[in-house]
Order: structure tokens, then C-alpha cells, then sequence
């Protein structure tokens, strides 16, 4: 069982007020909540070591180096990559799929095709148009079902030995998905194509083992985890990693370098050109440790019981639909109000303290298969409660009335 009450003490965010209202907080998918041991890590990065890593021999830059690698091993042990190199600290997860995206240029050509799915976010859709511009080969799409879930006997007539790389994410951020990833990776590799998994959405959730998948690139991001913005990871097996070429030139990704010839760094600097997110990379390290000393299996029990609770309490409003209803979601709860459109909504209920999202959510696709112009989604969180969930049930009533 979680202490919540005592959880929530971990995140002074929780104690503020919006709108002379307590802050609701159910934007989780959008970004997570910072604890105060990870702000802590932050502040004491600017305070006492803030230096430029890997080229200083002086103590602030060996103790920043030290932090940033040790960040690096923490990630790897969270993921269970074999080696420490096989973790590129990014920008996040848009940037990792770009990485691998580009990287990709030149190791396809027309006729070779990739297939994507429709339950993806854009960041794992238009990095992949773009490979196909530069390269001449085609996307596919597995398409969905009603409830949110992927066809996998389409999946399996799309697959063929034109079939060179496959993306998914490993949770819907619309719609709260948990696809079958690992059959999706089983799959591709019988027909031998490389598979990427964006797990953006189901790293605050699963502790995914990137050995026992199998899975070729696994990619995530820092701030959906109690991390901070603009830091992220891209994991690859240490053969791909060295197959793809760089994707920035600049400083840190060298070995040596003339005007003749320039030879570039092994794993991981190779992708790490420039000076990287170092007070991020610390404090997403601190993050993960933070999550795991919480424990991942307990995090997802308490979720579960709130996506229960908060399915139930929704759907006894009057003409309340929720979209994405497929047998295994984590915490996200994406739904509109009969013609109500869910920017009034979100506008409404944020007067009473309670934040949720309203839109496409980066998924224009699922909203497009629906026939909507978007949802309100309400995610939910480790820290969240039950009676957090009643207050935007209470919050929802008094905006049908206001708009109806
Ligand atoms: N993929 C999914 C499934 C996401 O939910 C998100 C963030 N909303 C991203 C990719 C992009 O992540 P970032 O903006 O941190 O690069």
C-alpha cells in the first residue's frame, strides 16, 4: 500500500492554490511533478559543482563528470541495457526518435517499407514521413479498433521482408493504451526488421527490461517521471547504436579532427555532441531513484485503483464518453461531454483549481478515427487521491451546467 498522504508532502507544488481553489493536479501525461529531492539535486548542481564535463581536470568538472555518469548508470540499471554506453542521455523523447529517425537515412532505400501505428503521438509519426522523403520508402499503418486498441492480424499481413523498422509507442498518450509490445517486437524480428519503442507514456508506470524485450531502440523522457524538462533517453543495442552515424557533429563526439579527415568518439559521445542537459542528466537520476525507492508495482496498483475509481465516478455524468476503453490502459482518462466543445470545459474547471488537458494530444490520427476535434484528458498520478478525482466530478457538473 502507498502512503499517499505522506507522498504528497514530497511535492510542495501539491500545496498550492489556483484560482483560491486547492491545485488538482491531473495533467500527468503531459508532464509529471517535480519532488523535492530532485529540486534539491537541482539547486545543489548550481550551488556547488556547476561545471562543464569530461574535459576539465579540475575538481567542480571530475564532480559534475562523476554525478552525469553515475545519472547514466542509474538509467541503465532502470532499463537493464547490458552496458552503461548503450544509454544516449538526450533532449527527451522526441529527440532520441529523430536520432535514430535520421540515423536511418542511410541505411534504407525506395521499396523498403516501415510500419507505424495508429495510435501514435507525432513525434513517432513525423520524423518517420521524413525518412520516407529522404529515402523513397513507404509508411504503414496498423490501424485501430473502436476500444483503442491496435488489429494485430493487420499487423501480421503487414509485415514482409520489405519490412525494415517498426514504431510503436508502448502506451497511447490519447488514450492510455498499453499495446502488446512485446509480440509487436517478436514479430518484426522474424521478418527481420528493427523495432523502436517510444515509451514516453509507459515509463511513469512499467519499469520496462529493455534484455528481456529484445527491443532494438527504447526511448523515453526525463519529465513524465518526476525528472525535469529537456532531458531524456535514447537506449540501442550496442550494434545498431554503431551502425547508425552520428546524427550532430560539434564538440564531445570526436576522436580526432583535421581539416583531411575527422574520426568520431565510441558509445555513448558519439550522439552526445555539445555540452549536454548536465544538471538534467543528474537530477533525472535522482528522479528514478526517487520512483524506485516509491516501487514501480505499487505505483501502478494505486493507479489502476484510481482509473477504476475515476472511470466509474465519469461515466455516471450524463452524457459522458470516454475514448479508449481497450482491457489493458494505464491511468488516462480521455473523454467529452456530449457537444460540449472540452476547451470550455478545461477552461471552466481550471477556475476551480483542477487541471486537465484538452485538445489532440499530439494525436491528431485517433482524434481524426473518432470524428472529433479532441478530448479532455484527465491523467492520473501516484500522488493523486480518490477525492481529488470527486473534485473534478463535482468541478464537471458545474461546468454542463454553465455551458448547457
Ligand atoms: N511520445 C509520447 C507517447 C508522448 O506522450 C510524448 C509527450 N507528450 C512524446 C512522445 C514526446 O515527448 P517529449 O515532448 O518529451 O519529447
Amino acid at each position: 500500500m502507498l502512503d499517499v498522504q505522506k507522498i504528497r508532502e514530497d511535492f510542495p507544488i501539491l500545496q498550492r492554490q489556483i484560482n483560491g481553489n486547492p491545485l488538482v493536479y491531473f495533467d500527468n501525461a503531459a508532464t509529471s511533478q517535480t519532488p523535492q529531492i530532485v529540486i534539491d539535486a537541482i539547486v545543489d548542481y548550481y550551488s556547488n559543482y556547476n561545471a562543464n564535463i569530461h574535459r576539465g581536470v579540475h575538481t567542480l568538472s571530475q564532480e559534475a563528470t562523476d554525478a552525469y555518469e553515475k545519472a547514466r548508470k542509474i538509467v541503465q540499471q532502470h532499463f537493464n541495457a547490458k552496458n552503461s554506453y548503450e544509454i544516449i542521455l538526450t533532449a527527451g523523447t522526441t529527440h532520441s526518435i529523430n536520432i535514430v529517425a535520421t540515423g536511418f537515412t542511410t541505411l534504407l532505400s525506395k521499396g523498403d517499407e516501415i510500419i507505424v501505428s495508429a495510435l501514435e503521438h507525432h513525434s513517432n509519426i513525423v520524423p518517420w514521413q521524413m525518412l520516407c522523403e529522404r529515402t523513397g520508402a513507404m509508411l504503414k499503418v496498423i490501424p485501430m479498433n473502436e476500444e483503442g486498441a491496435l488489429l494485430m492480424d493487420v499487423y501480421d499481413q503487414l509485415l514482409s521482408n520489405k519490412t525494415k523498422l517498426v514504431f510503436t509507442n508502448h502506451v497511447s498518450n490519447a488514450l492510455g493504451t498499453v499495446n502488446p509490445i512485446e509480440e509487436i517486437i517478436s514479430k518484426a524480428h522474424k521478418a527481420g526488421a528493427a523495432v523502436l519503442i517510444d515509451g514516453a507514456q509507459a515509463c511513469p508506470h512499467i519499469k520496462p527490461d529493455v534484455q528481456a524485450l529484445d527491443v532494438d531502440f527504447y526511448v523515453a523522457s526525463a519529465h513524465k517521471l518526476c525528472g525535469p524538462t529537456g532531458v531524456g533517453l535514447l537506449y540501442g543495442k550496442e550494434e545498431w547504436l554503431n551502425k547508425l552515424p552520428p546524427y550532430q557533429g560539434g564538440g564531445e563526439m570526436i576522436d580526432q579532427v583535421s581539416f583531411e579527415k575527422t574520426t568520431y568518439a565510441g558509445l555513448p559521445h558519439k550522439f552526445e555532441a555539445g555540452t549536454p542537459n548536465i544538471c538534467g542528466g543528474i537530477a533525472f537520476g535522482v528522479a528514478l531513484d526517487y520512483m524506485n525507492s516509491i516501487g514501480f508495482e505499487k505505483i501502478a496498483n494505486y493507479e489502476h485503483e484510481l482509473l477504476e475509481y475515476g472511470t466509474k465516478k465519469l461515466l455516471e455524468i450524463k452524457g459522458l464518453r470516454i475514448y479508449g476503453t481497450a482491457k489493458h490502459k494505464t491511468s488516462v482518462i480521455s473523454f467529452n461531454i456530449g457537444s460540449i466543445h472540452p476547451y470550455d470545459v478545461g477552461s471552466i474547471v481550471d477556475k476551480l483549481g483542477i487541471a486537465v488537458r484538452t485538445g489532440h494530444h499530439c494525436a491528431q490520427p485517433i482524434m481524426d478515427f473518432y470524428k472529433i476535434p479532441g478530448t479532455i484528458r484527465a491523467s492520473f498520478s501516484f500522488y493523486n487521491t480518490k477525492e481529488e478525482i470527486d473534485a473534478l466530478v463535482t468541478a464537471l457538473k458545474k461546468a454542463i451546467l454553465m455551458l448547457s
